[in-house]
């Protein structure tokens, strides 16, 4: 019978450098290995990652697994996951979590068809059932209006996790985990897709993902000009400005500035929602912010059921005066 062991993590690297979300994947995994009694490992992949495989080994795994070849410069499905599926059919971990990132969204499913298991994405919660020891895979369903846990009984048990749901590892630099090469063993002419060129996105100021305030419009901004009072806002408040779907399709903002079931995840500390009237699609999006402002001229918008803080308003006239009483308060 096969034996599992151990709990791996998938550590990215975006532009050369270990995000944030790595550093969140192995702090899950941290708690999980300590909940098991498991050895922690972290898979590292790339072309010229050497240095980096310290700096995530001083992130808490026990053993680092590091594929390095050019043919890894940048992702690419195909070789991805072969390479995976040839480290996890070596290692044979009980449990792999990854993030819940565009590359997370397409591996892990994957990967998980290879190796015959399933993969729950979009986790907020993972924990282990204390009598089965099965991993319980907590996540939103129903457009984000409840939670459910799912568990499976097939290993490697794979989970992606959302960005900001759990507390990141901090690096210690005593404490180096072992760093094991493994050979990548790709066939070039197996990877269909080249990377003919990359486009990068023009974020235009704090990009949602990494906001601790966004400030959001819907379409009682009415215009282009009205969200340019949301930018003046959020420039002095070091916010991100995002919009809902119709907000979006009327060119008001970027589409990349859509948040909601169809656009973007996020999680600030708070969220302030104007004109908008909050509807599960754009709530799926952003009701995991920690505090939620609405600023709505109907008494009855769905928001305000979910708002922390609201104000019955237009949003011309109460915008102004906010903007005028954070000036005072504000230091210079
Ligand atoms: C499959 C699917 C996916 C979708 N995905 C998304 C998604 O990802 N994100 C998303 O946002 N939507 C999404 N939608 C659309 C969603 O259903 C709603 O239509 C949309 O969220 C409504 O946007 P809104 O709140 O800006 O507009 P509305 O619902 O029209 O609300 C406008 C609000 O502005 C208020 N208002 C108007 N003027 C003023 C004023 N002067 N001062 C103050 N308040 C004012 C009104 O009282 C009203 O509450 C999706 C829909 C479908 C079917």
């Amino acid at each position: 019978m096969v034996e599992y062991n151990g709990i791996m993590t998938y550590c990215e690297i975006t532009e050369g450098k270990l995000p944030s979300i790595s550093r969140e994947v192995l702090g899950c995994g941290r708690r999980l290995a300590d909940d098991l009694g498991q050895e922690l490992y972290t898979v590292l992949i790339g072309s010229d990652v050497g240095s980096l495989a310290q700096e995530a080994s001083a992130l808490g795994p026990d053993k680092v697994y590091v594929v390095d070849d050019q043919l890894l410069k940048e992702y690419q499905t195909d070789s991805y996951v072969a390479v995976m599926e040839k480290v996890v059919r070596q290692v044979m971990p009980l449990i792999l979590i990854l993030g819940q990132t565009s590359l997370g969204r397409d591996l892990a499913p994957m990967l998980a068809f290879r190796l015959d298991t399933t993969a729950t994405l979009d986790c907020v919660g993972l924990a282990i059932d204390p009598e089965t020891k099965l991993l319980l895979r907590t996540k939103p369903v129903y457009g984000g209006n409840a939670q459910a846990t799912f568990t499976c009984d097939s290993y490697p048990q794979i989970a992606t996790v959302r960005d900001k749901a759990m507390s990141p590892q901090e690096p210690n630099a005593s404490k180096q985990g072992e760093v094991i090469t493994i050979g990548a063993g790709l066939d070039p002419s197996a990877i269909r897709t080249r990377l003919l060129k990359r486009v990068q996105e023009n974020a235009g100021g704090v990009r949602l993902e990494d906001a601790s305030i966004i400030i959001s419009g819907g379409r009682g901004i009415g215009s282009a000009e009205g969200f340019h009072q949301l930018q003046e806002l959020a420039a002095m408040l070091k916010a991100a400005v995002g919009a809902s779907r119709p907000a979006c399709d009327n060119r008001w903002l970027a589409p990349n500035r859509q948040v909601g079931i169809t656009g973007k995840i996020v999680n600030p500390d708070l969220y302030i929602a104007i004109a908008l009237s909050g509807s599960i699609q754009h709530l799926s999006g952003c009701a995991q912010s920690k505090s939620i402002i609405a600023i709505n001229k109907d008494p009855e918008a769905p928001i305000f059921n979910y708002a922390d803080f609201g104000v019955v308003g237009d949003w011309k006239k109460v915008l102004p005066a906010f903007r005028d009483k954070l000036k005072e308060l504000l230091p210079e």
